[in-house]
C-alpha cells in the first residue's frame, strides 16, 4: 500500500477532531441542532490553521445519513463518497488558479442541480479573495438567492481583500492561530496512535517550528519520521530540521554578557558546522531572549512559555548580573541584523560583527551608571579623571566595524594627574545601538563642553542665528529625561543678542531642529539671560565650562562678542581690525533704536 503522508492520515474528519477550533466547532453544532444554517460562510485565518479542513467537515457533517447529527459516520452512502477524494456533492475550486468570471459561471452552472447523494450541495471556494471582480459580480447573484441545496464555503488567508457586497452576505469565522502546546498533544496522539516513541521536547520543537499552522506541523513531523523511525528523538528532530540546540544560546548569552567576542565567533562557527541557517540562529536567539525576559517576569511559568521546567529554571539563573533593559538591547540588535541580512552581501560577516557588536555592549550600561556620577557633588572631577587617564577600551580582539566609540571631552587638556600604569577601568562611549548622525558627532554629554564648535556649526548654516548664540553658554539638563533639556544663557551685558535671538521663533525652532538632528533625540531648548549680578558668579555653569570670555579681552573681541554682525563680519570676510569705539545702546519703547555716541 502507498504510504500516506501524515497530514492526509490524520485529517480531521469530525468537529471533535478539530484541533484549536473549539468556537467553530460549538457554533456550528448549535447551527445545525437548531436548524438554523446559514447558505454562506467566509472562513478567514492564517494558513495550515484548518480551514479547507473544516470546510470538509461540515460537508461531511451536514451531508451524513448515518451516525449522529454531529458525528459523520464513515460508512453511510455520502461518507464513502466524500472520502473517494472526488466527491458529487462537494465541489472545491481553487480561486487562485480559477480568477475569471467564466470559470465562476461553470461552478454556478452545477448549482442549479440538486446533490445526487446528501442533503445539500457544498460549494467551497479557497483562497476566494483571488476571484477577479467580474468573477465577485457573478457569485454575488447566486449569493443572494440561492437554491436550497446550496452551501457556499469561502475560505481565505486575507478576508480584507474580499469586497464588502460579498462579506455582508456570508457568516464569517475567524481561525485562530494553534497554540504549540495544543499542537505538540495532537502529535503526541498520532505518535500513540502510529506507535512512535517520541520524546516530549521533540514534539514541542516541530510545534514551535510550525508557528501555529498544524499542516506545517504534521509535514515537519512527517519529514523527522521518515529519517529517524519509530524512535522520534530531540536530536532527531534538531537534525532534521535546522534547529540549533538550546546550549548554543545559553553559551551565546554567557559569551556576551562576559565580553567575550572570540567566544561569539565560535558559537556562531559552530552553528554553521552544524548546518544551521543564520537567519534561524538569529530567529532563535530572538525567542530565546524574549523567554529570558519572561523568567524574570513573576508570574509567568515553564508552562506559559511552553518550555520545560529545567530549561525554565536555567533560564532563571542566566546572566544574573544582566539587566532587562541589557537583554532588551540585544534584541533590538538582532532585530536591526534579520532585517539586514536579507540584503547583506555576507551574512555571516553581518552576524559575526552583531554578536560582536553585543558583546561590546555591556561598557554601555556600565558608563551610564558612571555618567550618574556627574549629578553627585565633587564627583564630576573625579569621574573625568577617570576617562582622561583611560587609554583606547579595546582589551583583546580588534574592535568591530560598528559606529566608532566616540571618545569624550576631546578638547580638554589633561588634567595633572599621575598617569596609573595599567588601566583598571575600561570606559568608553559607545552608543553602539544608535545609527551615527549626520552632522558633527557630538552626543549629548558631550554638548555642554562642545558648545563653542556646535553654535559655530550652526553658523555655517544659519548665521545671523548663530552669531547671536556667541558668547552664550549652557546648562545641561538630566541626560535619561526626554525631551533633553537644553538650556541657553545669555551674559547679562549681552541684551541685544539676547532680544534678536528671542524676537523670532524661527530661530529657537530652527536651532531646536539642528540639536535634534546631531544629538538624534528629542530636545527642548530654553533660552534665558541672566541678570547683572550673577554674570560673574555663574558664568560657568559647570565646573567642566571653560569661561566663554576673558576678563581682558581686547576692545575688538569684546565687541565682536557684544555685535554678531562684528562676529559675522570678521568670519565671513577675514575683517582685519583697526580700530573700535564703543557705544552705548539706548533702550527705547519705540521702534527707534539707533546707537548714539557716549
Ligand atoms: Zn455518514
Amino acid at each position: 500500500m502507498a504510504y500516506m503522508a501524515m497530514a492526509r492520515k490524520w485529517r480531521p474528519m469530525s468537529f471533535s477532531d478539530l484541533v484549536g477550533q473549539d468556537h467553530i466547532a460549538q457554533t456550528f453544532r448549535h447551527a445545525i441542532e437548531g436548524n438554523r444554517l446559514h447558505h454562506a460562510f467566509l472562513f478567514t485565518g492564517t494558513r495550515g490553521v484548518g480551514k479547507t479542513t473544516s470546510a470538509r467537515i461540515v460537508a461531511r457533517t451536514l451531508n451524513c445519513t448515518g451516525g449522529s447529527t454531529l458525528e459523520p459516520c464513515g460508512k453511510c452512502p455520502s461518507c464513502l463518497d466524500i472520502g473517494t477524494g472526488n466527491p458529487m456533492d462537494v465541489i472545491e475550486i481553487d480561486a487562485a488558479s480559477n480568477t475569471g468570471v467564466d470559470d465562476m459561471r461553470t461552478l454556478l452552472e452545477q448549482t442549479r442541480y440538486t446533490p445526487m447523494i446528501g442533503k445539500y450541495k457544498v460549494f467551497v471556494i479557497d483562497e476566494v479573495h483571488m476571484l477577479s471582480k467580474h468573477a465577485f459580480n457573478a457569485l454575488l447573484k447566486t449569493l443572494e438567492e440561492p437554491p436550497s441545496h446550496v452551501i457556499f464555503i469561502f475560505a481565505t488567508t486575507e478576508a480584507n481583500k474580499v469586497p464588502p457586497t460579498i462579506l455582508s452576505r456570508v457568516q464569517r469565522f475567524d481561525f485562530k492561530r494553534i497554540s504549540n502546546r495544543q499542537i505538540a498533544e495532537r502529535l503526541q496522539y498520532i505518535c500513540t496512535q502510529e506507535s512512535i516513541q517520541a520524546d516530549s521536547e521533540g514534539l514541542a520543537i516541530i510545534a514551535d517550528k510550525a508557528d501555529g499552522s498544524m499542516r506545517d506541523a504534521l509535514t515537519y513531523f512527517d519529514q523527522v519520521y521518515a529519517f529517524s523511525g519509530a524512535e522520534l528523538s530531540n536530536q532527531a528532530v534538531r537534525q532534521v530540521l535546522g534547529i540549533p540546540p538550546e546550549s548554543i544560546f545559553f553559551d551565546m548569552v554567557q559569551a556576551i554578557f562576559s565580553h567575550d567576542q572570540k567566544g561569539c565567533f565560535d558559537i556562531i562557527d559552530q552553528a554553521c558546522g552544524l548546518g544551521i541557517e543564520l537567519s534561524i540562529l538569529l530567529d532563535g536567539m530572538a525567542k530565546f531572549l524574549r523567554n529570558l525576559l519572561y523568567s524574570r517576569v513573576s508570574g509567568l511559568s515553564a508552562n506559559a512559555l511552553e518550555v520545560t521546567e529545567s530549561h525554565f529554571k536555567q533560564l532563571q539563573g542566566l546572566a544574573p548580573d544582566a539587566s532587562n533593559g541589557d537583554i532588551l538591547r540585544l534584541g533590538k540588535i538582532l532585530a536591526e541584523t534579520h532585517f539586514q541580512l536579507k540584503t547583506a552581501s555576507n551574512p555571516r560577516l553581518l552576524v559575526e560583527t552583531s554578536f560582536a557588536r553585543m558583546a561590546w555592549l555591556d561598557r554601555v550600561a556600565d558608563l551610564k551608571k558612571i555618567l550618574q556620577g556627574f549629578d553627585g557633588p565633587g564627583t564630576a572631577e573625579t569621574v573625568k579623571k577617570k576617562i582622561l587617564r583611560s587609554p583606547a577600551p579595546v582589551s583583546d580582539p580588534p574592535p568591530p566595524p560598528v559606529p566608532t566609540p566616540a571618545t569624550i571631552l576631546p578638547t580638554l587638556a589633561p588634567l595633572p594627574v599621575a598617569p596609573s600604569p595599567a588601566p583598571t577601568e575600561e570606559f568608553s562611549i559607545s552608543f553602539g545601538d544608535e545609527p551615527a548622525p549626520a552632522g558633527p558627532q557630538v552626543s549629548k554629554f558631550e554638548l555642554v563642553n562642545q558648545w563653542k564648535t556646535v553654535q559655530k556649526d550652526f553658523c555655517q548654516m544659519e548665521p545671523l542665528a548663530g552669531a547671536y548664540l556667541d558668547g552664550t553658554v549652557l546648562q545641561r539638563g538630566e541626560y535619561n529625561i526626554s525631551p533633553f533639556a537644553v538650556k541657553i544663557i545669555f551674559r547679562a551685558d549681552n541684551a541685544f543678542n539676547f532680544n534678536q535671538f528671542t524676537k523670532s521663533e524661527f530661530y529657537k525652532a530652527t536651532l531646536t531642529d539642528y540639536l535634534e538632528t546631531i544629538l538624534q533625540t528629542k530636545v527642548l531648548v530654553h533660552i534665558e539671560p541672566l541678570a547683572p549680578s550673577a554674570v560673574d558668579a555663574t558664568a560657568s555653569p559647570s565646573p567642566l565650562v571653560p569661561r566663554q570670555s576673558a576678563p581682558h579681552a581686547s576692545t575688538w573681541e569684546r565687541d565682536k562678542s557684544r555685535e554678531p554682525i562684528l562676529q559675522f563680519l570678521s568670519e565671513t570676510f577675514e575683517v582685519t581690525w583697526l580700530d573700535s569705539k564703543s557705544v552705548r545702546r539706548i533702550q527705547r519703547p519705540s521702534q527707534n533704536d539707533q546707537p548714539v555716541d557716549e
